[in-house]
């Protein structure tokens, strides 16, 4: 059968974080014609295997950590059964399908059509779509956006298969009792700080002595040893060579680590070492849109491929920010840019404020105090900083005590905040207001000057010495 002819003004690859952002401010806001494509399900790696189910199971386990520090202050609280992973879930599951069924009538709201199938390029203009009834469709676009994200990096070594990724992780139906997670970024933190809090006895493997490494070393140092404190197992300088399956779910990592060789047997081996682009269905040779060593698509400021009026953007472009706001911004930004006439519209990559939810929570935006050092010279850097503990785990015993610590970086005589690094409780909450200031120039005179709020942790930040 001759495939079903489309045209469109704007092409969107991919139903996630950018591409829905940019569609829908495209035809909602400035009447192009536009076509978005998804092949799995709508709003991508962040809605349904990304932060809105991670954000949920990182409630949970603060919930777990709440129930344990209430007892300190005064409640007799008894669990009379573990964590029911499963039904927890099931509605984790419920709330991610709703929102599937949101994102689809907002698409319809603002006008774009949505083809649920999968994009290849045939030329720079032209894109077949293979409907899920197996049903081709060309499209025709005067313009293409790439936004087809990434997808989790499983290494080559014999039964790597036997592991699960970030995506697994929410397909688990029942709650591991041991596992294995081996990363040192953003996801193996957040992941193993809530298997461990949900009570599962977590074995984090790095292959350096300390995680969050692209991180300040302050942050890298505190939930480091902060992890390690509350009873996760760090495997440090590790690596490993094979996974063995012993059946009934039970798996065999066989690792080296900084103590020698060793086996270790568990549920579940999660691989949490990076993310590449998902470039497999694409055909993008077709397109001529050029990729770099790791295969991200290089893009400029605009979003602009080496290809005219093909973009790019989230997590598939070379920015190095993998990021849902990132994305979305982005996305918006471009069609501010192509079909607003807002000629010089783009996101500033610089200054974005990320969290890691990890237990407790990381916050940063600017420069590390080595990045900063490098930028301006260490004689007009300052660095103020403070650690200390929180009013909320006063009434605690000592082994339930939380570190808060706090850093900010300042350059040049006016000692504008260049830097600003946050580990504790509420951290993620906070670090928005503060990325405002930062955004706009604020000095340390500025905090200062901002009168303190008692009490809260977030006091600290502008009376440091
Ligand atoms: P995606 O959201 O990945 O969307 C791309 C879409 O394209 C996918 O739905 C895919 O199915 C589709 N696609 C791919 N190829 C084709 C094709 N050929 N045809 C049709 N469709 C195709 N970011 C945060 O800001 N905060 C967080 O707390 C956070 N937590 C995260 C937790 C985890 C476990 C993970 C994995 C990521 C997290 N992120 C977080 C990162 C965030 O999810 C991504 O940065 C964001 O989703 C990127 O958006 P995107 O539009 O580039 O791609
Ligand atoms: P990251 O890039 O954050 O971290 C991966 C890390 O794993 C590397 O930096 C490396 O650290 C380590 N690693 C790499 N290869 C191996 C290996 N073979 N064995 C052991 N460790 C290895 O990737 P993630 O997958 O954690 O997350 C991808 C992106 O998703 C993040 O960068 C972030 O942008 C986004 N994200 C954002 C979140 C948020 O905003 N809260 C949450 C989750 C994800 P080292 O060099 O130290 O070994």
């Amino acid at each position: 059968m001759a495939p079903i002819q489309k045209e469109a003004d704007y092409l969107v690859i991919g139903g996630g974080s950018g591409g829905l952002a940019s569609a829908r401010k495209a035809s909602g806001a400035y009447g192009a014609k536009v076509i978005a494509v998804e092949n799995k399900r709508l709003g991508g790696t962040c809605v349904n295997v990304g932060c809105v189910p991670k954000k949920v199971t990182w409630n949970a386990a603060a919930i777990a950590e709440t129930i344990h520090d209430s007892k300190a202050y005064g409640f007799s609280v008894q669990q009379t059964a573990p964590f029911d992973w499963t039904t927890f879930k099931h509605k984790r599951d419920a709330y991610v399908k709703r929102l599937n069924g949101i994102y689809e009538k907002n698409l319809g709201n603002d006008k774009v059509e949505y083809l649920h199938g999968t994009a290849s390029f045939v030329d720079p203009h032209t894109v077949k779509v293979v409907l899920d009834d197996n049903t081709e469709v060309s499209v025709k676009a005067k313009n293409v956006l790439v936004a087809v994200g990434g997808k989790p990096n499983i290494p080559s070594i014999e039964g790597a298969e036997l592991g699960i990724t970030s995506d697994g992780f929410f397909d688990l139906e029942t709650q591991p009792k041991k596992v294995a997670v081996v990363g040192a970024g953003y996801i193996a933190v957040e992941m193993a700080g809530m298997f461990h809090a949900l009570g599962t006895e977590t074995h984090l493997f790095i292959r350096q002595d300390k995680f969050l490494r692209t991180f300040d070393p302050m942050i890298q140092d505190k939930v480091t040893a902060e992890y390690e404190r509350q009873g996760l197992h760090l495997h440090k300088r590790s690596s490993q060579s094979k996974i063995e399956d012993l059946g009934n779910g039970q798996k065999r990592l066989h690792y080296k680590d900084a103590d020698g060789e060793g086996t270790l047997d568990v549920d579940t081996v999660l691989w949490a070492i990076g993310r590449s682009p998902e470039l497999d269905k694409l055909n993008l040779p077709a397109s001529g849109v050029s990729t770099n060593d790791k295969g991200h698509i290089p893009v400029d400021k605009f979003q602009n491929t080496n290809v005219p009026s093909i973009y790019a953007l989230g997590d598939v472009c070379d920015k190095g920010f993998e990021l849902t706001p990132v994305a979305i911004a982005a996305g918006r930004k471009l069609s501010d840019r192509v079909f607003g006439g807002h000629k010089d519209a783009h996101l500033e990559y610089e200054n974005i404020p990320s969290v890691v939810f990890a237990h407790p929570e990381v916050g940063s935006i600017g420069m590390t105090e080595p990045e900063a050092v490098e930028a301006y010279g260490k004689e007009n850097i300052k660095i103020y900083s403070t650690n200390f503990t929180a009013m909320y785990f006063a009434m605690m015993e000592p082994e339930d005590k939380q570190p808060t610590s706090y850093k900010l970086v300042c350059a040049g005589k006016e000692e504008k905040v260049v830097g600003l690094h946050i580990m504790g409780a509420g951290s993620a909450e906070m670090l928005q207001g503060f990325g405002v200031a930062v955004r706009m120039g604020a000095t340390k005179a500025d905090f200062d000057r901002c009168v303190a709020i008692h009490p809260v942790s977030a006091e600290e930040l502008v009376t440091l010495k």
